[in-house]
């Protein structure tokens, strides 16, 4: 049994959850549950990035102890992921005592490890609260942070812990050269080249205007103990949630996948493997770097106020819809837009009608014609050309490729259209007028029935409750989610006895 540890980043505690959010979890999620039905041992690693100026700000602002503020959020964010089907494993938190005792573990180790990559220097630039960092000549205009045009950037000195990743350059060079895989999509890896020739900066290990957050381990040499930046505070979250330094964190790291949004893959794909070269601890085995939702041209944050209610986009058509729409409409390795109309077409072209439709057809068919018992029936010519497309579904989904969701799903609606075309062509309707053609009726039922259980074997990943339901229906034996893919080209559904529920997918359904 193979492990797959994967994360998505932390969310920042500074805010609701919102689509974009929503979109890197459910996608992490698709894959953990995919790795899941390959039999292997999974863990599925989200949390919440809870230090930070910002949050100390808002705090304050609301009269609360930055602790309360970051419980609540954490709560609000715990019961979305509930309610979107999210199967994470561990939900860490960057205020755990476990996590914080980590961080300085690491930095220790740096120290230790490689001495010369921590020293202290004195910083002066244009600083802005919205980023928590200082802001180059190319990021201001007109005196302004341009991610934050309603702030007043701040004029700070301090002296500082500085990492110096600058040492880094041609080993992160070599890294996404001759390991081609540990950052995806290509067009990543050669933004992150490009970024690698142009020369790194060394980067602020510590901040002397920040208390809320983890005291970096070692003083300056004025004395002065400095609250570890962003940087060596977040990252690490993946390693310290394996127990590092205690125990057998060992087992579980390195990480199998990291999956980030585009905005933040250099933070990943450079200065997170330096940080653990400088360690001399293992390097995270991939990187994926997401694309974005995005609405009307613009990007969902809390910053670029762009709104649209999650709660108001799940209860359009329930939580599965969602995962659907979302993972098929937005290409995993790029971006793509939301719009309702977009979603309402979705919906009842997709799952209404073509794959909802199949399934209700044909367990109603089953029904009447053999009493709800599912018959036996040879292998047909739908048997065959699944079993092709499900070479092209692995491709898809396990990596080999990149993570391609958006392509997985249309693989399995290609099976979707053979299927209700395969009815229309068979008609068992006319079949089941003839008792001389009772043996093709059987045949094409069977085959039909085993296709419905392995489009739910398949898009289980994406729909984990829509799949269960129509598991359930099919009559099939134990859970969709204890399937394994390797059983499917043998998978019998002989013997199985259907029972029709509601439709899988009503038209104008609102979950209220
Ligand atoms: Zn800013």
């Amino acid at each position: 049994m193979s492990t797959f540890f994967l994360t998505t980043a932390i969310d920042y505690a500074n805010g609701d959850p919102h689509v974009g959010h929503a979109y890197e979890k459910i996608g992490a999620d698709a894959i953990a549950r995919y790795r899941r039905l390959r039999g292997d041992d999974v863990h599925f690693l989200i949390g919440m990035d809870e230090h930070g100026q910002k949050v100390e700000q808002t705090a304050a602002q609301q009269g609360v102890t930055p602790q309360a503020l970051v419980d609540v959020l954490a709560d609000t964010f715990c019961t979305m992921w509930t309610r979107l089907g999210i199967s994470y494993d561990q939900f860490i938190r960057t205020t755990d005592p476990m996590h914080r005792e980590g961080v300085r573990a690491l930095i220790e180790r740096i120290f230790d490890r490689s001495p010369d990559d921590f020293y202290e220097q004195a910083y002066e630039g244009w600083y802005c609260v919205g980023c928590e960092s200082f802001k180059q000549d190319s990021e201001i205009v007109d005196g302004k942070c341009v991610l934050h045009p309603t702030r007043t950037l701040e004029r700070v000195q301090e002296r500082n812990w500085f990492f110096r990743l600058s040492r880094y350059e041609d080993f992160l060079r070599d890294l996404l050269t001759s390991r081609p895989q540990f950052l995806q999509p290509e067009s990543r890896r050669n933004e992150m080249l490009a970024l690698i020739d142009g020369g790194l900066e060394d980067v602020s290990a510590s901040r002397s205007r920040l208390k809320w957050g983890v005291p970096f381990p070692k003083p300056l040499s004025s004395g002065e103990v400095q609250t570890t930046y962003v940087w060596f505070d977040a990252l690490p979250n993946y390693l310290t949630a394996t127990g590092f330094p205690r125990g057998e964190w060992a087992d579980r790291w390195p990480a199998q996948l990291h999956v980030v949004g585009k905005d933040i893959t250099r933070f990943h794909s450079i200065i997170w493997p330096a940080m653990l070269q400088a360690a001399q601890l293992p390097l995270p085995e991939r990187v994926w770097g997401h694309g974005f939702v995005l609405l009307g041209g613009e990007r969902f944050s809390k910053s670029a106020g762009v709104r649209l209610d999650l709660d108001e986009a799940i209860g359009r058509f329930g939580a599965d819809a969602f995962r659907y729409f979302l993972l098929r409409e937005i290409p995993f390795d790029a971006d793509g837009s939301f719009s309702w109309e977009r979603f309402e077409e979705r919906y009842n072209a997709d799952l209404a009608n073509a794959w909802g439709n199949l399934a209700s057809r044909v367990i109603a068919m089953v029904e009447r014609y053999f009493d709800g018992v599912v018959p036996s029936g040879a292998r047909t010519q739908v048997d065959d050309e699944d079993a092709a497309e499900l070479r092209d579904y692995h491709a898809a989904m396990d990596g080999t490729r990149g993570f391609l969701l958006h392509e997985a799903l249309r693989v399995v609606w290609q099976s979707v259209v053979r299927g209700n075309e395969y009815v229309d062509r068979q008609a068992p309707w006319k079949l089941a007028k003839d008792p001389a053609l009772r043996g093709d009726l059987e045949t094409t039922l069977a085959s039909l029935i085993r296709q419905l259980a392995r489009q739910a074997v398949m898009l289980a990943p994406f729909m984990p409750n829509k799949t269960q339901e129509l598991w359930r229906q099919l009559g099939a034996p134990g859970q969709v989610s204890e399937q394994r893919f390797a059983a499917l080209p043998e998978l019998d559904a002989t013997g199985w006895k259907v029972a029709k529920g509601d439709p899988l997918f009503p038209k104008e359904a609102r979950e209220r």
